[in-house]
């Protein structure tokens, strides 16, 4: 496709701008002044529409094809969320919105979604605080476990090692690592989670904190959940909750409930909010009572008056770890999102999502081996090692299904399987959506024993065919002609 700049033919107008006859009498610095004409393509309306709207069409997302990325969870984003996100009194309003001297802030509404997001976040994670600042997951996770080291420093007594199942998001070593801990990896068991035995012999009273993902990346709700959390805090140590998954058990069970000190919520993974290409997102982290003194500043304070102000005299607060209040937009989309699905409603999301997965596994467990035994909940796990003894891989796999018009599954994720598609459907899909996915699935399992020569070369649909993908990152050329 044409670059929009070869597009361009000088003098061409883009768009017709009345004559100005207003006299502008504004000094502008010389320094701040053009010294040549801006490098701008000069096309015209309808070129700029059309270059627009075809590239819009080369994109892939959950508004066009099925997405089933284990862990990101790319689920339908209702438009409704949508609305309410860009009704201009939400939209047009300034983070440094003045404040009228001795007057409550000017932000009354938005503070007031924050805080209704956070009392509801309360509710369904069973935690006694949130704060809404953190703008990802892997940001929520650095905020809590930099709150889990204040803690400990405050009680005088610092602790080293950070333990971290084999199947945890590659964000959790990170996290800790960052953090400044040493991390202790602890492998999985065959049913897929954390081995018992080795995690208490890892456990020591230099533990600072057992970060866990429940269910698991592998879909599997780790079963003796109270036992590490009982065993984790009589060392002294705290426990963290990586809250990705939490579609998985809305309205079932809570993370504080569980025995958890510490959690983050990617409200992009769980609570509506397209998300993808590093954003948008919010990773909100909820405390328990213990932990509250160290969120970060500043805390949305509800007066005497019903008015909200912000309160910045934390004197254990971590500080800052984001400019003004989050993510807004993002937030806003969560909350009208709980709002419009209400108690019963978030607890089918966590129904459909878990039924969903156990359909499509159940169609595809004949074709292709599975990561483990055990019961998974929202998302789960096949190996294409069955395939690889054919030279057909995972990511292969993966390519075919774009010429199915699907977006392939996480592969090689977690890093404990080998040749790894991890598949979560999301509780919005049809069962014909499910059906289709499962048969092409199943056509390229027959295709791996046919014919795996045809796979090296897929997928043959789309704009751009099979790159290299270690050449495409390390030396890219977006001007390449092939596109
Ligand atoms: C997505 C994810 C993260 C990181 O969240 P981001 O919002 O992408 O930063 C952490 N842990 C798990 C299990 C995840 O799936």
């Amino acid at each position: 496709m044409e670059l929009i700049f070869e597009r361009s033919r000088p003098g061409r107008p883009g768009a017709a701008v009345a004559h100005n006859d207003v006299q502008m009498d504004v000094e502008v610095d010389p320094r701040y002044l053009r010294s040549s004409d801006a490098d701008l393509p000069c096309v015209s309306e309808p070129e700029v529409v059309r270059h627009f709207t075809n590239l819009s069409k080369r994109n892939f997302g959950v508004d066009s094809h099925f997405y089933p990325l284990g862990s990101c969870t790319m689920k339908y984003n209702p438009k409704f969320t949508e609305r309410i996100a860009s009704d201009e009194h939400f939209a047009a309003i300034h983070p440094l919105q003045p404040q009228l001297p001795k007057g409550p802030m000017l932000v009354q509404g938005c503070l007031e979604v924050i805080v209704n997001l956070q009392e509801a976040l309360c509710e369904i994670a069973g935690m006694d605080a949130f704060t809404t600042h953190p703008m990802a997951g892997a940001h929520g996770e650095l905020t809590g476990i930099m709150m889990i080291a204040a803690y400990h420093r405050h009680k005088d007594r610092p602790k080293k090692t950070v333990i971290i199942p084999d199947s945890g998001h590659g964000t959790n070593p990170a996290t800790a690592a960052i953090a400044g801990y040493d991390v202790v990896t602890v492998p999985s068991d065959r049913d897929g989670c954390m081995d018992f035995e080795k995690f208490k012999a890892a456990l020591s009273d230099e533990t600072a904190a057992v970060m866990l993902t429940c269910p698991n990346t592998l879909g599997v709700f780790e079963p003796r959940i109270r036992e590490i959390a009982d065993l984790t805090h009589e060392a002294g140590g705290l426990m963290y909750y990586d809250g990705a998954n939490l579609n998985a058990i809305l309205g079932k069970a809570r993370p504080g409930d569980l025995g958890f000190d510490v959690v983050h919520i990617n409200l992009h993974k769980t609570f509506a909010t397209p998300h993808g290409g590093g954003g948008p997102g919010a990773g909100p982290v909820g405390v328990r009572k213990h932990l509250e003194p160290f969120l970060p500043i500043s805390r949305i304070r509800k007066r005497q008056d019903g008015t909200f102000a912000l309160d910045y005299d934390q004197p254990l607060s971590i500080g800052y770890v984001s400019p003004f209040y989050g993510n807004f937009a993002v937030l806003l989309k969560a909350y009208a999102y709980i709002r419009l699905m209400g108690r019963e409603g978030l607890t089918a999301v966590a129904e459909n999502a878990v039924l969903n997965a156990a359909y499509l596994r159940a169609r595809l467990r004949e074709h292709y081996d599975e990561a483990c035994a055990s019961d998974t909940l929202h998302e789960f796990v096949l190996s294409a090692s069955r395939q690889a003894g054919r030279r057909v891989h995972a990511i292969d796999i993966a390519k075919g299904l774009i010429d199915h018009g699907m977006h392939p599954p996480t592969v090689y994720f977690p890093l404990n399987v080998k040749e790894a598609m991890m598949i979560e459907p999301t509780e919005t899909e049809t069962r014909e959506t499910l059906d289709a996915f499962a048969e092409a699935m199943i056509a390229l399992a027959k295709l791996a024993e046919e014919d795996p020569e045809t796979f090296h070369d897929l997928p043959r649909t789309t704009p751009v065919g099979r790159l290299d993908e270690v050449r495409a990152a390390r030396q890219m050329d977006v001007c390449a002609p092939s596109l």
